[in-house]
């Protein structure tokens, strides 16, 4: 990947991280805790992710919960780092370069859609 592509993907990691913040930031509110409460539901009356959420919609975004911000937080972060270390946009199973397409819809993937496709079953 080019080292313009990287700042493009920086740039949208960076916007993405603010966004999820926001998120986390709103959520914990007063009633910080229950982080590691695993459900896949999604959180219904969140004004905040909700609009994260929409305006995000055609990127396949739609983390819901505060455990799954957080998790894609720490994604993010991953992907962070893998700009600096100059290593972003591979696959950490197969080594193959992630499509650009899957990586503009999710930026802090590191896994090639095959590989996506397959953990998720
Ligand atoms: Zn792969």
């Amino acid at each position: 990947m080019s080292q313009v592509d990287m700042e493009r993907f920086r740039g949208l990691l960076l916007e993405e991280r603010g966004r999820v913040v926001a998120a986390i930031e709103y959520l914990h509110g007063e009633n910080a805790g229950s982080l590691e409460d695993e459900t896949g539901e999604e959180t219904q009356g969140d004004q905040h992710l909700a609009d994260a959420a929409t305006a995000t919609h055609d990127r396949e975004l739609d983390y819901g919960l505060e455990d799954d911000a957080d998790n894609v937080l720490r994604q993010i972060d991953a992907a962070l780092e893998r700009i600096e270390a100059g290593t972003y946009g591979t696959c950490r199973i197969c080594g193959k370069p992630i499509g650009e397409e899957r990586l503009e819809a999710r930026p802090w993937t590191d896994l090639c859609i095959d590989d996506a496709r397959r953990l998720e079953r």
